[in-house]
């Protein structure tokens, strides 16, 4: 039996009984038994990019955490989950047909809206319940379907993630790093197809990245086959 978890909502920050969310969801290759690497080794400097990760844990549902009441879950799965699981599907097929050597912009078809959303939705529960309390604006975006601002200072970037290259998974909650001279402020989610990055008030901690925060100005019902630059794992 799955044990009770009780704990403040990611999204609407409600207190109460937490469901299971997958990040990503589980349709999305999220529903087998996977190995999260400790966050802190990662960033301690002990992995770099193809290599295989020691420390961690398996994870016997796959990646995600206790982090939504059940309305939240049950609600932005519904509207923004297939989306996402679709897309994923598509960039899996692209990589496995180019064998990994993806350079062009491909074309997706989706509802940008939803995937955008779904992806919010994952940033707030790698985050934690914390982030949601000042960031009202983006709760509001994910919990109307037709909402479509964002906060300036929130912007959403993806690449590709190969499964052959990097069996590495990991969730970053709001991490600060200095690049250069560069101060950046983000969160990421890396687990194949797709590595996902969410930056605050600075610039992406890779510059060659494919932004994706303007599918913001698609409706909800639109639904559209867009070329998409997503480059492979940025070095
Ligand atoms: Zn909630």
């Amino acid at each position: 039996m799955s044990k009770v978890v009780q704990g403040t909502c990611c999204i609407c920050g409600r207190i109460g009984k937490l469901s299971f969310e997958h990040i990503p969801p589980a349709a999305a290759f999220n529903d087998r038994r996977i190995f999260e690497a400790d966050i802190n080794a990662l960033l301690a400097g002990k992995w770099s990019p193809g290599e295989r990760v020691e420390e961690g844990k398996y994870k016997q549902r796959g990646a995600g955490r206790h982090s939504l009441c059940e309305k939240c879950n049950s609600d932005t799965g519904s509207w923004y989950g297939a989306t996402y699981v679709d897309v994923a599907r598509q960039a899996m097929i692209l990589l496995h047909a180019s064998q990994g050597s993806i350079s062009l912009a491909y074309p997706y078809r989706m509802y940008p809206l939803r995937f955008l959303k779904q992806i919010a939705v994952m940033f707030c529960s790698a985050c934690g319940p914390d982030f949601q309390k000042g960031n009202a604006d983006l709760v509001r975006f994910i919990l109307n379907q037709d909402e479509r601002s964002i906060p300036n200072r929130l912007r959403f970037y993806i690449y590709l993630h190969h499964p052959k290259e990097s069996k590495c998974i990991r969730q970053v909650g709001l991490t600060s790093m200095l690049v250069g001279r560069k101060q950046h402020f983000f969160s990421e989610i890396a687990f194949p197809p797709f590595g996902l990055i969410m930056s605050i008030d600075h610039p992406p901690v890779h510059d060659k990245l494919c932004e994706i925060t303007h599918l913001k100005e698609f409706s909800y019902k639109a639904w559209d086959i867009g070329l998409h630059p997503i480059p492979k794992t940025p070095s």
